[in-house]
């Protein structure tokens, strides 16, 4: 019986390298609020994503409740988005006292479909949130040429396409901002993490405040803020892995490269397309099942449990169907990402994946 096969394995640098990064924690005895390493994390991540404005947060969401309340956004108002995402997205905008409103997605990239975007708009929406699905990067002139007519922030998420370039711009740089997510299961990872990046400079110090309970000094707190601080042991796994992410991602090209070989052919599988216009990150491997391959979508991903292998509904359901905001949205509004969310799944995918195991799975799906 050979192993199981998770669908994802988190990045580690050498457990030496790790604990030489936190041994000067010992003598400071700074563990958080900004110390060493998240200044120097920082740093090395502007660099690295090539924006001038970055803030580092506890994780992907906070850093998108952090955005939304920064842009001041009216409460209230309205904010265009997608229903095929991690359920992150939709209730960054609820619980921001915003209101989701779901537009569907094009059927062959999977992000937010750009024309159907204006016929959403109303006097009452202040921003479009779209976001980057498994790295396909969405159509960002399109989205911001709407934005400037009406008027409206652009927040991308972009919790799936660390490193990535669109057009030969790299991927923070697009829009009004972008956050990023350093979870564990993502390309690159702090444990748990993330960033804003965005085009104003003089969101820094609105985004530094809001982060650490709206707090100017100890007299003045002029916003309600959470607390979402990185703290020093999340940065310090964050510059060791951004030492060898770059590795990381050639790793997982070759991962990639041996799917789409082993499953070129087979009716009624569809890859994830590749385009000239970005750079790819391989943070996932998603493939939809179509009415021409021999088994639903549920039959194959028992089947591939059944074999040991963890493949995942990602993203189903959508975020305008989950229990929590039952009676609340309609999916019916956006059938395509429906359809999409019954009929995919990503296949396990990280950078020790070995060619062998990429193998055995495709042969289960081609037989
Ligand atoms: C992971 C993820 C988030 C949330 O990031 P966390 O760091 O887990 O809080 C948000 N949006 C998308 C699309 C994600 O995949």
């Amino acid at each position: 019986m050979s192993k199981d096969i998770l669908v994802t394995r988190s990045s580690m640098p050498d457990f030496d390298e790790y604990t030489n990064e936190i041994k000067e924690l010992w003598d400071s005895h700074w563990l958080t609020n900004h110390g060493v390493k998240a200044r120097l994390l920082k740093e090395q991540l502007k660099e690295y994503l090539s924006t001038d404005n970055l803030e580092l947060t506890v994780n992907g969401h906070m850093a998108l409740e952090l955005i939304l309340t920064a842009l001041k956004l009216p409460y209230g108002s309205e904010v265009i988005t997608t229903p095929f995402t991690f359920v992150s997205t939709t209730h960054s905008i609820v619980r921001c006292g915003l209101k989701p409103v779901f537009c569907d997605i094009n059927p062959d990239n999977y992000t937010i479909d750009a024309d159907k975007i204006e016929a959403l708009i109303t006097d009452k929406t202040s921003a479009i949130l779209p976001v980057h699905v498994y790295g396909n990067i969405c159509d960002a002139e399109k989205i911001e040429k709407i934005a400037d007519k009406y008027n409206l922030k652009v927040i991308y998420d972009a919790a799936h396409a660390f490193s990535v370039s669109y057009k030969g711009i790299p991927v923070g740089c697009l829009g009004d901002a972008s956050i990023f997510s350093f979870h564990a299961t993502k390309v690159y990872n702090t444990i748990e993490g993330g960033a804003i990046t965005f085009k104003d400079p003089s969101l820094s110090k609105v985004i530094e405040e809001i982060r650490d309970f709206g707090i100017h000094d100890e007299e003045s707190i002029p916003f309600v803020g959470p607390n979402a601080k990185m703290n020093e042991f999340a940065a310090a796994m964050g510059i060791c892995n951004l030492r060898h992410v770059d590795d990381e991602i050639k790793k997982r090209s070759i991962v990639e490269k041996a799917y789409r070989d082993g499953l070129s052919g087979i009716k009624g599988v569809k890859l994830n397309p590749v385009s000239e216009n970005q750079t790819r990150n391989h943070a996932y491997f998603p493939v939809i099942f179509t009415d021409e391959y021999k088994l639903s979508r549920d039959e194959i991903f028992n089947k591939l449990s059944e074999n040991g292998i963890k493949s995942r509904k990602y993203f189903y359901p959508l975020t305008n169907e989950i229990e929590a905001y039952k009676d609340v949205f309609d999916s019916g509004n956006t059938s395509i990402a429906r359809d999409i969310s019954r009929r995919v799944l990503t296949l396990p995918m990280y950078a020790d994946l070995s060619t062998d195991d990429v193998k055995r799975i495709c042969d289960i799906i081609a037989l």
